[in-house]
């Protein structure tokens, strides 16, 4: 079992699930989360089967804390196209989301793991938005499927602000809903400012992302994702809210870049944590 403020890393196992996992062990990262992507997305057009991952994960003992959904159709590349596609958001993609959510929770189930999370797309800010009604009975019978596998659903921060997160967790009203919280997403989104977000959100923060970026400098386009350390979260402060607000969950470095470049930051990244959680540690006025 993972240990208090596991780092994590997360992937789609783009060498496979074997190969990948190998390199976060080398790289002494204990966990991971895994981005399960479209088979459309994937290299030979084929998911990995849960055997494959399962036995991947008992040679190299790296666990997963979290499977992430990612949706076939998705397009990140300006704030519009985010709104059109991502996430149970877009209406007319929606029930086949749902379904490829139950299927992702099924292979959750078959890995062992507890905890389920997506970007849902942009939750309106206004509750008086005609669309809103249906997005949250969506959220519940998603909330009501995946705890009949004892599973947890995250909801990734960045695409509405903290408040409208929080009043949207307390109108889907289900124990299980989660926040996966991104500090970087509210800055690149132009949304939120994370440290302040957490006082919202951490009764319901269960993991996060330790990434960073720029805010946007252009209508409609989203800010920056950089190193960690390198964009506008102020990394060493926010974990030291994350301390102060009580969070003991894994601490998942997120780089959205490929090859050695993302293994450099990803370590960058590492030693930048553990540089924030020592200092913590000897601080005199932590309890
Ligand atoms: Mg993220």
């Amino acid at each position: 079992m993972k240990q208090p403020l596991a780092l994590g890393l997360m992937t789609y196992f783009p060498d496979g699930p074997l190969q990948t996992l190998q390199t976060v062990r080398d790289m002494e990262i204990p966990t991971v989360q895994f981005a399960v992507l479209p088979a459309s997305a994937l290299l030979n057009g084929r998911e990995f089967e849960a055997a494959e991952v399962r036995a991947a994960l008992a040679q190299t003992g790296v666990e997963i804390t979290t499977v992430f959904c990612v949706f076939g159709g998705e397009s990140y590349t300006d704030i519009p196209t985010v709104r059109a596609t991502v996430g149970l958001v877009p209406e007319d993609t929606r029930a086949e989301r749902v379904e490829r959510i139950a299927h992702i929770s099924r292979l959750a189930q078959e890995l062992g793991v507890k905890r389920v999370a997506a970007h849902i797309g942009f939750i309106p800010e206004d509750a008086g938005d005609a669309r809103y009604p249906a997005l949250v009975e969506t959220m519940r019978a998603v909330c009501d499927d995946v705890a009949t596998r004892g599973q947890n659903f995250a909801l990734e921060t960045g695409q509405e602000t903290a408040r409208t997160l929080k009043r949207f967790i307390n109108d889907v009203g289900r124990d299980n809903l989660r926040v996966n919280f991104d500090p970087a997403n509210m800055i690149l989104y132009g949304n939120d400012q994370p440290i302040e977000a957490l006082d919202v959100l951490a009764p319901w923060v269960d993991g996060v992302h330790c990434k960073d970026g720029s805010w946007p400098t252009e209508p409609n386009k989203l800010g920056k994702e950089k190193p960690l350390g390198e964009g506008d979260v102020d990394v060493p402060r926010w974990i030291e809210k994350l301390l102060e607000v009580g969070y003991r969950c894994p601490l998942t470095i997120e780089r959205e870049i490929a090859g050695e470049e993302q293994k450099r930051d990803v370590l960058r990244a590492k030693a930048l944590i553990e540089e924030c959680l020592a200092r913590s540690q000897s601080n005199p006025m932590r309890n």
